[in-house]
């Protein structure tokens, strides 16, 4: 007797995470999985403590506090706001509202590699649609939308590249589209940015875009899984019907909004990532690497081939350093590199410099 999954689920390539180990290096610098160098706020950290005089109590089921806190920190309806398990849980509502057998998700080349895990689970057609260097093509993604297209994922800025569409494009994007595709704009990023709001205001005025977002990032909470998403109020009731009532715990909840709150410690952490990873780009093209603009806490730095990036990241990993491969983001000769703190940079810049040295 043989039982089988349901049709797709064994085309799922499974989810590689950035590494967190490296034999040799008990603690290694790690600069893998675009983590925030100066961890959460304190605030954060002393309400998850407190929080654990509420462990035998069930949390919230609709996130009431937590929606408000989000609502007035970014100006947006609390009403349309939906809470997930990491912005994860979010994207992957959407695709099982949304995208059954016979549909097709578009994501772009060198999108997260989720969007397609997601469609494969929800039994769609993931279609790739090709960037033009490095950057999302709004024209090849419009032209690659059918009747049969339901939902479109687009990381802006992207990642691994660090490269960004401006809200211009993306409107322009959302103004095309058919009626019947949903635009979801996955700003994991977004904080990481200047002047773009994610497409909140899109969401404001379209009935078929919504964006998501993370605490993972630059609030420093990747480890305890909290994420939101926006967007009109009938897409949103629809995404809470599939939503499990307990899916956040009161210790995510109760981080979570001292996180959000606490915005001297968001600024603090924005403005030392634009600075620092200004620097880190200029140190690394000095050293004859390629690395386009990042409007994200990460950057790519492109070598001269697959061989070359893989000799650095054995030298960096000797270092105790571990940084991401990216070949299975379609860059074979790229690293993607976190911005650490300043130390940090310094390290890992250190590091990529003796290798050249040695080269
Ligand atoms: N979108 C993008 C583009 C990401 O890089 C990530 C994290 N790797 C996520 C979404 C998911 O983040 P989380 O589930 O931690 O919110």
């Amino acid at each position: 007797m043989s039982i089988t999954p349901q049709p797709g689920i064994m085309d799922i390539a499974l989810y590689v995470g950035g590494q967190s180990r490296l034999e040799g290096h008990a603690d290694p610098l790690k600069l893998s999985s675009n983590e925030n160098p100066y961890g959460p706020s304190p605030r954060a950290m002393a309400a998850l403590e407190r929080s654990a005089a509420m462990l035998h109590r069930y949390p919230s089921t609709d996130h009431a506090e937590l929606r408000a806190a989000i609502a007035e920190i970014h100006g947006l309806d609390a009403e349309r706001i939906v809470c997930g398990v990491g912005s994860d849980e979010v994207l992957q509502f959407l695709a099982q509202c949304y995208a059954g057998p016979g549909d097709e998700v578009i994501h772009t080349e060198h999108g997260f590699a989720m969007y397609p895990i997601l469609a494969r689970a929800a039994g769609a057609t993931p279609v790739e649609v090709r960037e033009r260097d490095r950057v999302v093509d709004v024209d090849a993604i419009l032209a690659a939308c059918t009747d049969r297209t339901r939902l479109i994922y687009l990381t802006n800025p992207g990642n691994p590249t660090g490269t960004m569409i401006p809200l211009s494009e993306v409107e322009r994007l959302a103004g095309a589209i058919p009626d019947h595709v949903i635009l979801v704009l996955d700003g994991a990023y977004v904080e990481f940015t200047e002047g773009y709001d994610g497409g909140a205001s899109l969401v404001e005025s379209r009935e078929n875009v919504v964006m998501t977002r993370t605490f993972s990032k630059i609030h420093g909470l990747g480890g305890l899984r909290i994420g939101w998403g926006y967007g009109p109020r009938a897409i949103i009731d629809v995404l809470n019907r599939v939503r499990q009532p307990f899916n956040l715990s009161n210790s995510q909840l109760a981080a979570a909004e001292a996180a959000i709150r606490d915005t001297g410690f968001t600024a603090h952490c924005q403005s030392e990532n634009a600075r620092l990873r200004v620097w880190l780009r200029d140190e690394i093209l000095a050293l004859g690497i390629g690395c386009d603009e990042s409007h994200a806490n990460y950057v790519l730095a492109r070598f001269a081939d697959e061989a070359e990036a893989m000799a650095c990241d054995a030298a960096l990993r000797e270092a105790g350093i571990l940084v991401r491969r990216v070949g299975g983001y379609g860059f074979p000769e790229a690293l993607r590199i976190t911005v650490g703190d300043e130390a940090g940079c310094a390290r890992v810049i250190e590091a990529i410099s003796r290798f050249k040295a040695a080269a």
